[in-house]
This record gives structure tokens, sequence and C-alpha cells, in this order.
């Protein structure tokens, strides 16, 4: 079988009959099969996903198929599925079925899209390695000893090894972006309010967006199109219905800003410092403008997103009681020993950590001096990132400030995870849209992103930039 980077080749394959949906299913399947070592599916929905398959061929003959048809998707293990098993990779979630769609699974459906199966994640999105997940750490398909990234780390491996064409993820802090380059596939975490979060299992409510993760710049553009749009069950939503996301070529000069804090970092790997300072003089011989700025708030940054983060995720996961749904300690004998036991035997130690930093940030006695204090380095944030792309087109930073590192080299040390998301934080932070681009590799073969910030609303923008990189980056 071919591999497809494009939806738009699978279509025309799928219309000339050199290619079937069942056959595309069985592909994905043996390649899932193939790749268990990476645990990047923690449920595979075969059967249904090869009767689905035929329903569609079904579809294309009569000539009413919709734009995904053929599309084979993994969702991440945080999305409502109706009637399908979903758990945030952890075992407080033991058992639970969804009872309703989310609105992106429900949109997809309805363009015949395939999904395939549900993918390991870090615990609740929590983490930015797939160690945290109650299920086992995900590998790296470019090298087994490193990690994917996370927290959506199973998404990015099933499409980065060909065992799913597309997948979805969620990003509040990174999680989109981050494993994305360190698979090396294009990850978008779209403006706040963009696409609705119905169905989504919440981590940080402000914060989390859905997104897609692809093979190419075309299919993130449509899957952002199909899920883009005003949804009356998300109330945070920008109320504009589904928007058109197209390839345009407008051969604009462009103007960029750059993070001097982020670019001279001391952190920033050697490799990623030299592929972001080659990208930058050839956007510069190419007649587009580079100007340098200022971030004092970078080291606040990463501080006032766990601070917020930990306060949103402690008030959001107190529905885990053992109660309703989900896990219940079998050694609980009253309501009390039932909340206590249940959820400290369901979650596991970074999910703990985070409802402990939360209640406590939250606190009466320290409500002021953290949560109150990171609300407003937020709002500076904000304030200053508007101010930044009122005189520029794009923010541009690397994705992430080393390639993908090693499993286990991180995880014992809980600062240095979090500092992993240094440079992925800002744009929940403020709200804007943000892509990680496939732009370049290591010397040993390690995927490096580069990301493209823009105002509010202006994916459009966004990806005439991201087109305009790829041209760059290819010559
Ligand atoms: N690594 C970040 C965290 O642990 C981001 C996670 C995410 O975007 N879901 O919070």
């Amino acid at each position: 079988m071919k591999s497809y980077f494009r939806i738009s080749d699978i279509r025309s394959d799928l219309e000339s009959g050199s290619v079937s949906c069942v056959e595309l299913v069985r592909h994905y399947l043996a390649k899932i099969e193939e790749n268990k070592h990476l645990n990047a599916f923690l449920e595979v929905w075969g059967e249904e996903a090869l009767e689905k398959a035929a329903e569609v061929d079904a579809k294309i003959a009569s000539g009413h198929a919709g734009r995904l048809a053929g599309v084979v998707i993994a969702l991440k293990d945080v999305l409502a599925f109706k009637d399908h098993k979903v758990s945030s990779s952890s075992k407080i979630l033991k058992g639970f079925e969804s009872t309703y769609n989310a609105t992106v699974v429900e949109r997809l459906l309805a363009e015949d899209a395939i999904f395939i199966g549900r993918t390991n994640c870090d615990e609740f999105a929590m983490g930015a390695s797939n160690e945290n997940s109650a299920f086992g750490p995900v590998l790296n398909a470019a090298d087994t000893s490193r990690v994917p990234g996370g927290s959506s780390g199973g998404s990015a491996v099933a499409v980065q090894a060909g065992m799913a064409h597309a997948a979805l993820g969620s990003d509040t802090g990174g999680s989109i972006r981050q494993p994305a380059a360190f698979c090396g596939l294009f990850g978008l975490k779209p403006t706040y309010g963009l696409i609705s979060r119905w169905g989504l299992l919440a981590y940080a409510s402000s914060f989390d967006q859905i997104g897609p993760m692809c093979k190419s710049l075309e299919d993130t553009m449509l899957l952002t199109s199909i899920m883009s749009g005003a949804d009356g069950n998300d109330a945070s939503m920008d109320q504009q219905p589904n928007r058109h996301y197209q390839a345009a070529n407008p051969e604009k000069k462009y103007r960029f800003a750059v993070m001097r804090q982020a670019v001279e970092h001391p952190g920033l790997d050697s490799q990623v410092a030299e592929k972001t300072r080659f990208l930058l003089e050839k956007l510069q011989s190419q007649g587009h403008e580079i100007t340098y700025f200022d971030f004092e708030l970078l080291d606040y940054m990463v501080p006032a997103y766990y601070v917020l983060t930990t306060a949103e995720a402690s008030s959001n996961l107190s529905r885990y009681s053992g109660l309703l749904y989900g896990y219940r300690s079998g050694d609980a004998k009253d309501l009390e020993t039932t909340f206590t036991l249940s959820r400290s035997q369901g979650f596991g130690p970074e999910v703990k950590r985070r409802i402990m930093l939360g209640t406590f940030v939250l606190s009466s006695d320290y409500y002021d001096a953290y949560y109150q204090k990171a609300q407003k380095v937020r709002r500076i944030i904000k304030d200053k990132t508007a101010e930044v792309l009122k005189q520029a087109d794009a923010i541009l930073i690397p994705t992430t400030s080393t390639p993908a590192f090693k499993l286990g080299e991180k995880s014992k040390d809980p600062v240095a995870m979090y500092l992993a998301d240094l440079f992925t934080v800002q744009a929940n932070l403020a709200g804007n849209c943000a892509i990680s681009l496939p732009l370049f590799e290591n010397r040993d073969g390690l995927p490096i992103g580069m990301q493209l910030m823009c105002s509010h609303f202006q994916e459009q923008n966004l990806f005439d930039i991201s087109q305009e990189l790829l041209n760059i980056a290819k010559e």
C-alpha cells in the first residue's frame, strides 16, 4: 500500500477505484499489529472500522461520500465517542463508556471519517512525555529509546508510524505541538474557542483545545475547517459558523517576530538553535522581515501556567469521586472512604501532585499570592503577545528547546519536565493559535519542529505563513 500524505490523494484513489476504504482499514490494522511495541493504542476498534469502511465504500460508489471518506483517524483517549470506552489513560475511569459523542467526533463522522481506536496519552493529559499514562509509556518510532512527547503521544506515534492517517489530540500547554515536533508531524493548537470542547475530558478548561495531528498542511486545514465553528454545547466558543481554510499563495512578504529570550535561551539544544538560525537567515534572504523582541516574562510563563492549570484541574477532577462513574475502591466502607480510597487508588502520582498543587493555590490563605498573581501574569502575557502581533504577522520560535528526550530522562524531576513546555504555553495562556511544523531533523534523524503563532482566529494567516516556511525550508 502506498503511503498517503494527503487526504486529497486518498480521495482520488478511492474515486478511481485503485483502493477501497476496506483495504485502507486493513492496511492500518496490520500496521497497528506490527507496531504494538510502541504502545500507541489503548484500544483498537478493528471490526467496527471495517464495517464502517464497507459502508463508506458503498457511499463512494453511489457518489454520496463525505469529505473524509476513507480517512482513518485515531482519537486521543480524552474524547467522547458514544458507546466506546474513554479513560484519559487513567485507572479512575476504569470501565467507563461514553453515552454521547464529542462535537468533533460528530462532525468528523458526518463527513465519513473512520475511527480506528483510542490512543494512549499522559493521564488526564498531564505530561510532556507520555510517561504518566496508567497504561505504560508510548515509544517514539524514530528512536524507541526516546519519548514521543506528550500528552498526545499515542496520537502522534499512531500517525508517525502509519497506524492511522491522522489523529486528534488536545493541547492545554503544548500537548499537540510538542509531540508533533518530536514525531515529525503538523500539529495545530487552534485559537481558544475555535473548536468545541464538548465531549473533551477536561484538564484545564480555560486552556484546553482540541486539534489535528497530520502529515500535511493541507490535511490540517481540512480537519480544522470541519471541526471549527459554533456549538451550543460550548459556551466559551466563538459563535461563528465553521470556516473554510484553503491553500492560498498570497506571495506576501511577512513580518516575523522572534523572541530573543527564546532563541538565546541557555537550554536551547545546539542543533535546534542552528536550524532556527538557518531558517531565519533564509527568510530574511527571501525578503521577509525579522524583528527581535524582548520578553522578560519568559521565565514566568511556565510557573503561571502550572498555577492556573493545576487550580482548574483540581476543580475539574473533583467529579471523579468513586460514586458516579469509573473506578470505586473495593476497600471502601462508607462515603468518606469511597472518596478517599477511590481517588487515591484511581489517580496516578502526577495527577495527585497537580490536584494537591491546585487545591493549595486556591486555598484562602494562598489565593492572592498564587492564583490571583498568576491570573495577572496571564493578562500581561496576553497583552504583550497581542502587542507583538500588532507589529508582526507571526511569532516564530522553535516548538521545543530540544528534540525528543530519552525515556526516563526527566521523569524523576517534575520541574525539568515542566520546563519542556517553555515555548508552547504562551499560546495557551494568551489563547492564540499556534502550529508546529515538521521542518527539520537533527544529525541523528530526530525531528525538529518550528512553531508559528498568530493572533486570535487568524488560522488562515497561520496556514499561509506555514506554507511559505515549508517552501523555504525545502529549497
Ligand atoms: N506538558 C503540559 C502539562 O503537563 C501540557 C499538557 C497539555 O497540553 N495537555 O500540563
